[in-house]
């Protein structure tokens, strides 16, 4: 069977080495950027994701170039804490959780890909423009180069893993229109700073208007004993209407927002000067994509943000598009029939993936800076006077629980992994 695989990101990656893992050989990514360069910021991926990565034998080669999340802790503005919780390792997961790059991800299984699937798997500088069914019940796509010049090629089987403004899914879905935005804009970037807390903490502080989510995502490139951070910070939008099309790599100057945080100065974190000392600096407009009713249309079927593109809280975007190619290819190894195993994949996907989409829209597991904000906007002495601790856990487990990537889930469910079945034809 051959595979064609829209878009070289997390998700069609992941695809292609889950899906050579299981025994296909004829699978190839066409991907719309000229040359794949290591772009974007950092990413939390769950220890469900970090399982999938570590049967795919890339543990080592990722953990090397990540830091393992230990710790994530809910502030207040203030800095005052109102949920910690262990993570990864540190909370019995048999897997830990990882922050890490974009870009250092995307090198790792591009590597990957083309050692395994050979130099020529990934294909760039072609991009989707359209789909067509044919007669044999074989897909036939249509491809333009950066100045436009059209190819075409055909394939038993297309996945849409090509990102939130997906045009497979557009043309599964002409009149969809632009992605929906909730009201924030996200300014995200990188600093080289002193460690905090215990050195492996994501902190999410603020409120539901206003906030900032912090990681250090990687080490030993500075000089001295700094540490790479990651931080997002997201805040109500002035206008209505965002003024440009949700990019990834929009460039911005930290002035434009650095007003906002003047004032947030803790005993542990300085986040004025850690915003004002960015390396890179980006924004973007939180969206996401409503759920859709279906994945699957005959031989073609969709993956990662082209499927359920979803607000970044709850660190589930990556991890999920992780997820996602190695259901699929599990499901067509070991289903005999295409059809069956496409709608498995997507029976067992599509709604975990509608929930935590859902789920997502109401903060995730970031509700509780909302309700802390809510119930003392001055702050407080006593956070379990403001939110009882039985609350404050229940929100962490129900979340975790929608995501299928709670401790108990996660260590004990069966492999993905298939034994490779030679294949001919
Ligand atoms: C450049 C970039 C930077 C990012 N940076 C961050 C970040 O800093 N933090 C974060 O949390 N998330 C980031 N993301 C998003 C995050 O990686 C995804 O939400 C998540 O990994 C899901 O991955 P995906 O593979 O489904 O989609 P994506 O990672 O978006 O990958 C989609 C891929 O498809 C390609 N593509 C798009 N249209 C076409 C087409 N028509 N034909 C062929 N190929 C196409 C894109 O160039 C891209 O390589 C970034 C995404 C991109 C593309």
């Amino acid at each position: 069977m051959s595979i064609l695989i829209a878009g070289a990101g997390i998700g069609g990656l992941t695809a292609a080495l889950s899906l050579h893992a299981a025994g296909f050989e004829d699978v190839r990514i066409v991907e719309a950027a000229r040359e794949l360069r290591p772009l974007g910021v950092g990413l939390n991926i769950l220890p469900n994701a970090v399982r999938e990565l570590a049967e795919l034998g890339l543990y080592e080669e990722l953990a090397a170039v990540a830091v393992l999340t230990g710790e994530l802790s809910f502030r207040n503005r203030h800095g005052s804490v109102i949920w910690n919780e262990p993570r990864g390792l540190a909370a019995g997961y048999r897997w830990p959780q990882l922050s890490i790059h974009r870009g250092r991800l995307q090198s790792v299984l591009a590597e990957a890909v083309r050692d395994r699937l050979g130099a020529g798997a990934i294909v760039t500088d072609a991009r989707v423009v359209d789909v067509t069914e044919l007669s044999d019940g074989r897909v036939e796509v249509l491809l333009n180069d950066a100045a436009g010049r059209p190819t075409q090629t055909v394939a038993d089987l297309l996945v849409g893993a090509d990102g939130i403004h997906s045009a497979v899914r557009g043309v599964l879905y002409p009149d969809e229109g632009p992605p929906p935005w909730n009201g924030l804009i996200v300014w995200r970037g990188t600093t080289w700073s002193e460690p905090y807390l215990n050195g492996s903490t994501m902190v999410i502080a603020g409120d539901d208007q206003q906030k900032l989510v912090l990681y250090p995502m990687s080490t030993g490139a500075a000089p001295t004993d700094q540490v790479l951070m990651n931080w997002a910070t997201a805040r109500r939008a002035d206008s209505t209407e965002p003024e440009y099309r949700a990019d990834w790599n929009r460039p911005v100057h930290p002035d434009k927002f650095l007003r906002y945080f003047a004032d947030w100065k803790f005993d542990w974190l300085d986040v004025p000067g850690l915003l004002s000392t960015a390396a890179e600096a980006y924004e973007y407009p939180m969206v996401d994509r409503d759920p859709l009713p279906r994945w699957t249309f005959g031989r073609v079927t969709l993956l990662g943000d082209a499927a359920h593109a979803m607000y970044p809280v709850g660190s589930n975007g990556a991890t999920q598009s992780i997820v996602d190619g190695r259901v699929l290819a599990h499901h067509l190894a070991v289903r005999g029939d295409v059809d069956e195993a496409l709608a498995a994949y997507e029976q067992e996907r599509r709604p975990a993936m509608t929930q935590l989409q859902s789920s997502n829209r109401q903060m995730g597991p970031e509700i509780v800076i909302g309700l802390a904000h809510e119930r003392a906007p001055e702050g407080f002495d006593d956070i379990h006077e403001v939110i009882p601790e039985a609350e404050l856990r229940a929100i962490s487990e129900r979340y975790a629980q929608v995501g299928a990537f709670d401790p108990a889930t996660v260590n004990s469910r069966p492999s993905y992994s298939v034994q490779r079945i030679r294949r001919s034809g």
